[in-house]
Formats: structure tokens, sequence, C-alpha cells
């Protein structure tokens, strides 16, 4: 069984995030750049099922500026056996990558797709779904568990929806994306970095893969969110309830 796991780059969690000055996106110059916490959950989820014994090769896929090689090199020390970079400097959007990969899917039929719920640059939460529509493939959205039975072709994924968990069954293959819960990540250690750079990594480009960058959907603007006005410290609780009754009209 193969497992295609996409990953994805983004600006670090932890970076504070700030807006350009002329409002076309935020700043990505010199700001630390990670993979995609849920990509990192993906792939770890791939790895785990190859340990099993369930697989046999878990293939990293990323797709943009040459820059994402690194994050296929996290990958790759992380345990991916190897990886795809399909190289764009367009801005891309969740169907344009969808469509790489239907392509990629095609040319590597892999077994399983897993990708992260959304990733923390566009939370868009889009891709995963897209490319199950695309191929016609079923869909695990939101996982926090995947069991898989090799011999039915069968993966059973529980799904955190708003009201519990949802239990269901997808023949394979099928696009699987994560959520949160579903586990740890590992770290890379020392020695997977070193052997992580001889591993290969092949390269396209979306006109190799007959994939037009178009998109429908236009940034208008990206501006901050408003300041949180400063809080107050009330001397007691009468003051508190004047508070809310008076200023915040609350009560
Ligand atoms: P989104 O729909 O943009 O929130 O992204 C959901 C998931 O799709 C991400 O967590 C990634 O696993 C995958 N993905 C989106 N864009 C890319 C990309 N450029 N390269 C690799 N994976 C991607």
């Amino acid at each position: 069984m193969k497992i295609m796991v996409a990953v994805k780059r983004v600006v670090d969690y932890a970076v504070k995030i700030r807006v350009k000055p002329d409002k076309t996106g935020v700043v990505t110059q010199n700001v630390k750049m990670s993979m995609n916490p849920f990509c990192e959950i993906a792939l770890e989820e791939a790895l785990r099922i190859r340990e099993s014994g369930l697989a046999s090769e878990v293939v990293a896929v990323s797709i943009g500026p040459s820059q994402c090689v690194e994050t296929l090199r996290t990958g790759l020390a992380m345990g991916a056996n190897r990886g795809i970079h399909v190289e764009s400097t367009a801005s891309l959007y969740p169907l344009s990558v969808a469509k790489i990969f239907r392509k990629l899917v095609e040319i590597e039929k892999p077994d399983l797709l897993i990708l992260g719920k959304q990733a923390i640059d566009d939370d868009c939460n889009q891709t995963g779904q897209m490319i199950a529509g695309l191929l016609n493939w079923p869909q695990g959205t939101f996982a926090s568990k995947v069991v898989l039975d090799k011999e039915k072709q069968v993966a059973t994924v529980d799904r955190e929806v708003d009201d519990g968990i949802e239990t269901v069954c997808l023949n394979l293959p099928a696009v699987i994306t994560t959520d949160l819960r579903l586990n740890q990540p590992r770290y890379a250690t020392l020695p997977n970095i070193m052997k992580a750079k001889s591993k290969p990594i092949k390269k396209f480009t979306p006109e190799e893969l007959n994939v037009e960058i178009i998109s429908d959907l236009e940034i208008v603007q990206v501006t901050e969110p408003p300041k949180r006005k400063a809080g107050v410290i009330v001397s007691s609780v009468d003051e508190l309830i004047d508070k809310l009754k008076n200023e915040a009209n609350v009560i």
C-alpha cells in the first residue's frame, strides 16, 4: 500500500503575523516558515501506518515555491520515503492545488491520500474535500482515529463533528484529512535529518502536469483584526455589576 501525504509550507504558528502595508497579504519575507501543523499530523499518521506493516511507502508532496523543498526535507527527516515538489510561484488556491493532486494521484496511484484538515495560513479547509470530489473518492475529514483493514481495503475513520464523534467506513482508495487529536507528531532526529538529505525529491511544474493555475477568486484586501480594548480591574462586585448593567448592557 502506498500513502501520499500533502505537506504545505506556511508561516510558523508561533510567528506574530504582520499585514503588508499595501493590504495585499501578510509579510512572509524573513519570516520563519514551517510545515503546516495539521500536515505534520497527516505525515505522522502515514508513518505509523507504514510502521505497523500496513503500508510500504509514504510519499510527501508539497506545492509552491522552491523553498518547499525545505518542508519536504523535514518530512523526509520525519520518515517519508521520498518527496514530490510541484514548483510554482503563483498564488495557489485550493482548487488549483486539488487539480495538481489529481494529476499526481494519476501518476503515483496511491491507495490513501492524507492531508491536514486546514492550512493555518489560509484556513480554507477545502483542499481535501475538493480532491475527493475531483477523484470521486470517499473522504473522511477531521479524522481523530484511523483504522485500516488491508484485506478488505477499508479505512474506518472517527471524525470530530460538532456533537461528538462520527465513525465512517471508506473504501480505499480514499482521502483523509486530519484533526488535532489524531496523534502527536514526532520530531526528526539528527541522524534522520542527515539521512533525509539523500532521499529523492521528484520535481514537476504545473505545466508539466497540464494544470493551469487560474482562479475565480480574488483577494480584495487583507486587514488586521481590530485591536481589543484594554480591560479594567474593578474594585468590588457592586462595581462589576454596575458596569455590566450600565456600560456593557449585558445584564
Ligand atoms: P486548505 O484547504 O488550504 O486549508 O488546506 C488543507 C490541506 O491541504 C493542508 O493541510 C495540506 O495538507 C493540503 N495543502 C493545501 N495547499 C497545499 C500545498 N500548496 N502543498 C501541499 N499541500 C497543500
